[in-house]
């Protein structure tokens, strides 16, 4: 197996990291029923998307 011949400096392996972060979820609220939901996903409360009945709507 190939072993590294040099330690990865703390300024290359920060700046490799510097891609890694996660972007948090698009929260929005629903226009049906205004409960807080994730952008360009079906509401899971109204199961309504784009004002069309996809899923059966729960409660
Ligand atoms: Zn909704």
């Amino acid at each position: 197996m190939g072993v590294p011949k040099k330690r990865t400096s703390r300024s290359r392996r920060d700046t490799r990291r510097s891609h890694d972060a996660l972007t948090p979820p698009n929260v929005t609220k629903c226009p049906n029923c205004q409960e807080p939901m994730v952008g360009h996903r079906v509401c899971a409360k109204c199961g309504q998307y784009k004002g069309r009945q996809v899923l059966p709507a729960k409660e």
